[in-house]
């Protein structure tokens, strides 16, 4: 009797290795820039005491009150699996002393976790890249990491994502309008859904990021923001504006984007895309001055943005096509006794002299005839051919896979180097 087949989670997905190219190449990417713009990467768990993200996300928020991962360990203690990962990257911040009269500019990739309705573009498991600034208070880090998040686009070489651009102003002044909101939902109360009722009183500005069809009528009839911003406000985002200005980086001003996260201060942004069906957020971010200090640590600005890799490769294989997987350099083939004894020990020495050569051997044996279907299927360049008789007199038969040329025979000692004349390296 066959067992029934044990699926993974709903919502968790594997990345074959059929597709993970896009994903080394969208991380091959983000790495050199992070490291071009200063800054360095820091890895922190995947798992954090529950009360972590419930004090800086937002007791109201979406993500706390139903999207959490949360299980108690076997020595009682309440985790939950990271929903994302400003929270942790603060954490360690303030757990290793990083923030006493330092700024630092860091850099996190890995899973998160959300216990969300699956859908095209959104999963209980996903994987973000992040960039965190800390110790800086002016629109200049803003503009910064914008610019570090469109070179990253544009490098990937996507096309019609736009950025939208916010500003929250200080916590005052978002206290006003958080009062006139709540007079404006409350006049128009019969209209609103269960989501955005529950919302009302906890976190009124999250109605505005309400994806019900039926409510944007109402919300857009919502007093705005941007009315209620003090001067400090208004100047941190115009030097935030003059700074993309200048470097010709476009934005629209949405004063409805308000961002899923309570923590954010000042400056809130989004790259969107309508290519990607209702999921149309790669990347999103803002600044967060007060969160170090709610978390306690001693008060330091702080801003990040976090990008969905998922979404980003999906975007990418519609826009540029799939990215093509490596194939390997040279094939090996290994036919009969004496040249399997040989065979893996040639390929060792071959590594030796070209470390970056990629040597796929025929593991496995077969006949001369299924290896070179093999070799030819690979997508290697170059066939290297060892046989008993081969063996024997050390030598190896090499015969090029792409291009018409004659197979010729080259001594073990030579073949290092006729493979990195025939491959130019
Ligand atoms: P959305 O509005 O799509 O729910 P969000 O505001 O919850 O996004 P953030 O918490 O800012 O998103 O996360 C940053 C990025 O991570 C998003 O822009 C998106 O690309 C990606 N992301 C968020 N949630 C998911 C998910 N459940 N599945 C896949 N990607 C996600
Ligand atoms: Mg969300």
């Amino acid at each position: 009797m066959t067992q029934q087949q044990i699926q993974p989670p709903r919502g968790m997905n594997d990345v074959l290795p059929a597709d993970i190219a896009g994903w080394h190449r969208l991380e091959g990417v983000a790495r050199e820039l992070f490291a071009a713009y200063g800054y360095q990467e820091i890895r922190v768990p995947i798992v954090e005491h529950t009360a972590l993200f419930k004090r800086s996300i937002g007791e109201f928020t979406d993500i706390v009150q139903k999207e959490m991962f949360t299980f108690e360990d076997p020595g009682g203690d309440s985790l939950t699996l990271r929903p994302e990962a400003t929270a942790g990257i603060v954490r360690a911040m303030i757990s290793n002393g990083l923030l006493h009269n330092q700024r630092q500019r860091v850099w996190c990739a890995g899973p998160m976790f959300r216990y969300e309705r699956p859908q095209a573009g959104r999963f209980r498991q996903f994987y973000q890249l992040d960039a965190e600034a800390f110790g800086f208070p002016g629109p200049d880090i803003d503009a910064e990491l914008i610019m570090l998040s469109a070179r990253l686009l544009r490098t990937l070489g996507l096309e019609r994502i736009e950025l939208h651009l916010n500003s929250l102003g200080t916590p005052a002044s978002r206290r006003v309008y958080r009062e006139k909101l709540v007079e404006y939902f409350t006049a128009h109360k019969a209209r609103l859904d269960a989501d955005s009722l529950r919302r009302l009183e906890g976190n009124p500005l999250r109605i505005l990021d309400s994806k019900n069809p039926e409510l944007q009528d109402v919300i857009a009839g919502a007093p705005v923001l941007t009315e209620y911003l003090d001067e400090e406000s208004r100047q941190h985002f115009s030097g935030l504006c003059r700074h993309l200005d200048a470097v010709g980086i476009r934005y629209v001003l949405d004063p409805r984007l308000v961002r899923g996260l309570d923590y954010y201060t000042h400056t809130v942004f989004e790259w969107l895309t309508t290519e990607l069906g209702s999921q149309g957020a790669v990347c999103s971010g803002g600044r967060y001055d007060g969160l170090v200090t709610q978390l306690g640590g001693e008060s330091t600005p702080g801003i990040g943005w976090a990008l969905g890799q998922e979404r980003l490769v999906s975007l990418m294989r519609q826009q540029r096509g799939e990215t093509p997987a490596a194939a390997p350099d040279v094939y090996l083939v290994i036919a009969g006794e004496r040249a399997d004894a040989a065979g893996l020990a040639l390929a060792e020495r071959i590594r030796d002299a070209l470390p970056s050569v990629r040597i796929e051997s025929n593991c496995g044996a077969g006949s001369f005839k299924s290896q070179l279907k093999r070799a030819d299927k690979s997508g290697a360049h170059l066939a290297l051919i060892l046989g008993d008789a081969e063996t024997e007199r050390r030598v190896v038969g090499l015969k090029s896979l792409r291009v018409e040329a004659p197979q010729v025979e080259v001594a073990w000692e030579r073949v290092a180097d006729e493979i990195a004349t025939r491959l130019g390296r």
